[in-house]
Formats: structure tokens, C-alpha cells, sequence
């Protein structure tokens, strides 16, 4: 065998990247290498239902080498540091690994403790995120215990995974206490650094609208400066201050620490910059980046991987072969945001175009910016989906990597 491929991380984008390989054509003529730190795959969609009851925790964990294809190899290891002059990586306990090719998937790292008193007094108790197994399960029972007051849903600052999970985090906070008969006792607070509900225009107006209309406050511009969790209050580095009874705030992100400590492989936030267009890294040809690991101006959720995939292993091929690359990746984005009362809507964009009404994937199809019990069900059929075909690397019939323009409505804002 020939080429070594050595894929860092086997969660979503390390999995659909080493088996989109295997699936090429000349497959055998290259080894692939998995390197993941535990077995446990999670899928983190589900995160957002556990703290209302409608996911159960163990039934979102799966064994990482068993979604691999047969012919990969899977190592199970810290990974230490890459020196991509000698193109190694050094796992803990001093093994190395050279590579012809390295991905990089090794995904965002949740850094709470860089926020000052984030993970003081409160938190695990009244100040939680949800954006981990352990912290779901620990809000599930406090909204259970929770009987009445304000809630501050907050995002510390970007670029966090899944911009919209917070949102979608107030929505079903909305539902799960009408539900419970305790709305009117309930106070809900989104608090957002960016000046509106969400990055781009015509999108934050139309969330902007629902979160109004369910009766929640938006706080805009609020950066993230410390957590008093003894006087129960979110303070914004501009002095403003969000008092709560429950926090729930989405931590401050950051690449993997390795890369940190890997000369020239990573930025200052430990993201791996590279092209937009090709995921090759800047500096070193035979280092490319997928998923939350890279540092590009695309939003860090599992929809864009599967997108990016495509582009990435055409090109892992192409620079195996000596030919220039191709640069494809638009920044396609696609994500369904649950708004309760089994209802969500669809956001569709890429780098140039932001997320429009209209239709998906064509002039006829699910509806986009616009809730629907269809995008609900489509919001629900994506974990089969994500373990069924964009884990295991397969085409979704119709919807290919690039964003689609028909059925696009263009409007003014
Ligand atoms: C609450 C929530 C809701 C979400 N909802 C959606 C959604 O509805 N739709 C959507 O498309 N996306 C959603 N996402 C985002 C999506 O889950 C991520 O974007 C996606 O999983 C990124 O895949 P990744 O492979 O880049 O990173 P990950 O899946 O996080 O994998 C990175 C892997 O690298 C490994 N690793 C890191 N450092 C080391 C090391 N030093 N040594 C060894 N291994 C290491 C980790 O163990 C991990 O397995 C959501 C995320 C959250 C948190």
C-alpha cells in the first residue's frame, strides 16, 4: 500500500471524511488512519432535547470505530502535537504517526473556564450549558426542579457551533413551560454580541419576530464579561448586567489544544486556517482541515462537514495524483431550527447568499425561513439520516454539496 491518510478525530467530519476515501475509486492503493481520543460518538443535535425530556442521553452515543467503513484503521489515543515540517503526529504515550496526508478533524473545544466565573459558584447548579452530555442531563433536572423566575439564555461570544441550537434552546424553553401550565411564572431572556437574533438580515428579522411573538426579550450586543454566579448575574464587558435564576449560556470556543502546540498548523484561536474554497491549509499543501476545526467564514455544524466532504476528498485525490486543486466549497449551510410546538423552519445559505424564503431544494419543497410541521418531521428524520448516510459518506439523493439557487426568493430587507 502507498499513501498514508491520517484522519485527526473520528467525529462527524473525521467519519464521513475516512469513509468518503474508502469509497473512492482506488481506495487500496492509500492506508487510512483514524485517531480519536475515546468511543464515544455523540449525536450532538440531540443535545438540545435532552434538558426538555424528548431525547434520551445513552440513545446518542455510539461506538466511533464501528461507524467506520472495513479497511480503516481506527486508533484510539490523545493526540499530542503534529510537526507538519517532519509530517508527523505524536499520540500520548509517544507513539508517531507519519502521514502523506493529514485532515485535520479534531473539531471545537468548549473553554467555560475562560470566562471569568463561569465555573465558579452556580455552575452544574444554576449555570449550565447544554452544549455537552453532562451539562444536558444537569439542566434536565433543573428545569424539572425549575419553578418560576428569569432564565438568561446566552451565547459568550463567536464563533460558536451551531449558531442556531441557542435560539432553538429559547424556543423549546417557551413550549416546555406553556406545556408545563407555568409560562406566566417563567421570564425568558436571549441574550446574543451579535446586533440581532442572528448573523444575517433577512434571517434575525424572522427569528427576531418569533422570538417577540413568543414572548421573549432580546438582549443584542451582549458580550460576555463574568459570571457573578453568587449574585445570580450575567455581566456584559460594556457594565450591562442580565440578572437570572437559571443561565444557560454557550461557552466561548476554541480549537483543540494540540493544535495550539503544533508549530504553524493552527490560528489564534487553535482553528486550522484554510482555503475556503479548497480546505488545503495555507502553509503546509498535504494538511487540510474539515468540520469545526476549520477556520473559515462558514457556520460550524454537522450539515456543512457532510458539504464539505465532498469537496475535501475530491481534492485529497487530486493532490495524491500531483494536480491542482479544485475549489468548490461554497459554504453550504443547511439547518433546521425547532421552534416548538412540533414546528421548525429552514435556513439555506452559503458564503455569498443568506439564508431567503422560499423553497428547498427547489421551487417545490420544504419550505424555507418559515415554520412548517414538515421541517419539523425534516429536523426529527436528520439522526437517522446522520447515522444512516452522512456518517457513512453517502449522497442524499437531489442535494448535492453546492447551495441550490432555485427556489430562492430574493427580498429586500
Ligand atoms: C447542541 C448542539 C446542537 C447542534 N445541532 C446541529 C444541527 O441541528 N445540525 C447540524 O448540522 N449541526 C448541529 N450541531 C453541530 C455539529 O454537531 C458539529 O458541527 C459537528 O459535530 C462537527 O463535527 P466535527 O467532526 O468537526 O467535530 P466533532 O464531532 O466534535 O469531533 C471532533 C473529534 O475530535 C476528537 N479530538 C479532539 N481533540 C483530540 C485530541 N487531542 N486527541 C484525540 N481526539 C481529539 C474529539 O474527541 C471528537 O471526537 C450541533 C451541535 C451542538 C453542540
Amino acid at each position: 500500500m502507498g499513501h498514508h491518510i491520517v484522519i485527526l478525530g473520528a467525529g462527524t467530519a473525521g467519519t464521513l471524511t475516512a469513509n468518503r476515501l474508502r469509497r473512492m475509486p482506488g481506495a487500496d492503493e492509500y492506508r487510512i488512519t483514524v485517531v480519536d481520543q475515546d468511543d464515544d460518538h455523540v449525536y450532538q443535535p440531540g443535545l438540545l432535547f435532552v434538558p426538555f425530556g424528548l431525547a434520551q442521553p445513552h440513545h446518542l452515543v455510539r461506538s466511533r470505530p464501528r461507524q467506520l467503513h472495513s479497511g480503516i484503521d481506527y486508533l484510539q489515543a490523545r493526540i499530542e502535537q503534529v510537526d507538519p515540517a517532519a509530517r508527523t503526529v505524536r499520540l500520548a504515550g509517544g507513539r508517531r504517526l507519519s502521514y502523506d496526508v493529514l485532515v485535520v478533524a479534531s473539531g471545537a473545544r468548549l473553554l467555560p473556564e475562560e470566562t471569568e466565573g463561569l465555573t465558579g459558584s452556580g455552575w452544574g447548579e444554576n449555570v449550565f450549558t447544554f452544549y455537552d452530555l453532562p451539562g444536558a442531563v444537569g439542566l434536565q433536572h433543573a428545569l424539572e426542579r425549575f419553578d418560576g423566575g428569569r432564565i438568561v439564555i446566552d451565547v459568550a461570544d463567536l464563533p460558536v457551533k451551531c449558531p442556531v441550537a441557542p435560539l432553538e434552546f429559547a424556543f423549546l424553553a417557551d413550549w416546555y413551560f406553556r406545556r408545563c401550565g407555568s409560562r406566566d411564572r417563567v421570564q425568558l431572556t436571549y441574550a446574543t454580541p451579535l446586533d440581532g437574533a442572528f448573523t444575517k438580515p433577512v434571517a434575525a428579522k424572522v427569528l427576531g419576530g418569533l422570538l417577540e411573538r413568543k414572548g421573549i426579550e432580546l438582549v443584542t450586543e451582549f458580550n460576555l464579561g463574568e459570571v457573578d454566579g453568587r449574585g445570580g448575574r450575567l455581566v456584559a464587558y460594556d457594565g450591562r448586567e442580565l440578572p437570572y435564576d437559571l443561565a444557560v449560556v454557550v461557552p466561548l470556543h476554541g480549537g483543540a489544544e494540540y493544535v495550539g502546540r503544533s508549530p504553524g498548523l493552527g490560528d489564534e484561536l487553535d482553528f486550522v486556517p484554510v482555503d475556503r474554497r479548497t480546505l488545503q491549509h495555507r502553509d503546509h499543501p498535504e494538511v487540510f482541515a474539515i468540520g469545526d476545526a476549520a477556520g473559515l467564514p462558514a457556520s460550524k455544524a454537522g450539515s456543512v462537514a457532510h458539504f464539505e466532504g465532498e469537496t475535501l476528498t475530491h481534492n485529497i485525490g487530486r493532490f495524491l495524483r500531483g494536480q491542482p486543486l479544485d475549489g468548490f466549497f461554497d459554504g453550504h449551510t443547511n439547518c433546521f431550527v425547532e421552534t416548538g410546538f412540533h414546528k421548525a423552519l429552514l435556513i439555506d445559505f452559503n458564503y455569498d447568499t443568506e439564508p431567503l424564503p422560499g423553497h428547498f431544494p427547489a421551487t417545490v419543497g420544504l419550505p424555507l425561513l418559515k415554520e412548517s410541521y414538515a421541517n419539523h418531521l425534516g429536523k426529527l428524520a436528520f439522526e437517522w439520516f446522520y447515522w444512516h448516510s452522512l456518517l457513512p459518506g453517502r449522497e442524499l439523493p437531489g442535494i448535492g454539496g453546492q447551495m441550490p439557487e432555485h427556489g430562492k426568493q430574493r427580498v429586500r430587507t
